[in-house]
């Protein structure tokens, strides 16, 4: 049955958010509120795209999949975006593998009804500004997958997620991190244990809780600063993270340019690690486990 979204829901997506009162109206009738477990896969390089999907609690991670299977992840995307954008450069099929990388929920949306709304340039010059952080965020993630070592990378995909959770943990074997990443498991074991022998996180149970935010800012690489900065970019300037160390960002020199309704809401403070506050529940990694058996991921 078709779960409508409720005005405050909608919101919370910013893009969703940011879209004027007619479009929005002309919108919600296609827009239904789905819950998205950890592990599915929404979408694959290649194959036809049937919906869109808004994130409001839920973290997407695109990945790239090689031939033999292995793959890494290129960017995260949470309530700040969308998964879906190849139907905006044209394109009828994903171009990348698209997997919840957190269990939450989001808006969907036929695709049909998005590549048609994508033709009204006011849909399109709300979407440019999100297109060219997510191309921001992929180049910094190959750079840093090539010249970062592991346990820099590690701090630089934690941020990245934590910065799209409503809290401080997050739900993840040492599979799956591997899979995301595109290493071996036992290097994102050693790289964890590093990070929590220096009080940064603490990992249990297939339960990652960041302790030390600064110190992990002080440890992450500077992939971080310039991802955080790109997406810093779509707020105004008085809604900008402040980061303790060298990757300080200035005000955003063109904050003026980026529309009233895009200046949503911050994302919520940081709250007490709350399993139940993401939809998860510990027994899902199970199935997430079988999901990605099932994609042909990598098992690490
Ligand atoms: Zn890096």
């Amino acid at each position: 049955m078709r779960t409508s979204p409720t005005t405050p829901e909608v919101r919370q997506n910013r893009l969703v958010a940011a879209l004027r009162s007619d479009d929005l109206q002309r919108w919600l009738p296609y827009l239904e509120r789905v819950n998205l477990p950890l592990g599915k896969v929404l979408s694959e390089e290649g194959a036809i795209t049937h919906y869109v999907y808004f994130p409001i609690t839920a973290i997407v991670a695109k990945l790239h999949v090689m031939e033999n299977g292995s793959s890494a992840e290129i960017a995260v995307v949470g309530c700040e975006g969308v998964v879906g954008l190849s139907l905006v450069m044209g394109g009828a099929s994903g171009a990348t593998r698209a997997m919840v990388l957190c269990a939450g929920s989001a808006l969907r949306m036929p695709s049909d009804f998005f590549r048609t709304e994508v033709g009204h340039l006011r849909i399109l010059h709300l979407m440019l500004p999100y297109i060219h952080a997510l191309i921001s965020q992929m180049s910094h993630t190959a750079a840093c997958n090539r010249h970062h070592v592991l346990d820099q990378q590690l701090c630089r995909w934690l941020l990245l997620s934590m910065d799209r959770t409503q809290g401080n943990c997050l739900v993840m074997t040492q599979e799956l991190m591997a899979t995301m990443l595109g290493v071996r498991r036992e290097g994102v074991t050693e790289a964890a244990m590093k990070l929590q022998k220096a009080g940064l996180i603490r990992y249990a149970r297939g339960l990652i809780e960041i302790v030390d935010r600064p110190g992990l800012e002080r440890r992450a690489c500077e992939c971080y600063g310039a991802v955080r900065k790109a997406y810093d970019q779509l707020r105004p300037a008085d809604e900008q993270h402040t980061f303790n160390h060298r990757h300080a960002v200035a005000a955003s020199p063109r904050s003026h340019l980026v529309p009233t309704s895009l200046r949503a809401p911050p994302l919520p403070p940081m709250m007490e690690c709350h399993t139940d506050l993401l939809g998860i529940e510990l027994a899902q990694l199970a199935g997430a486990r079988a999901a990605n058996g099932r994609a042909g991921l990598k098992g690490g």
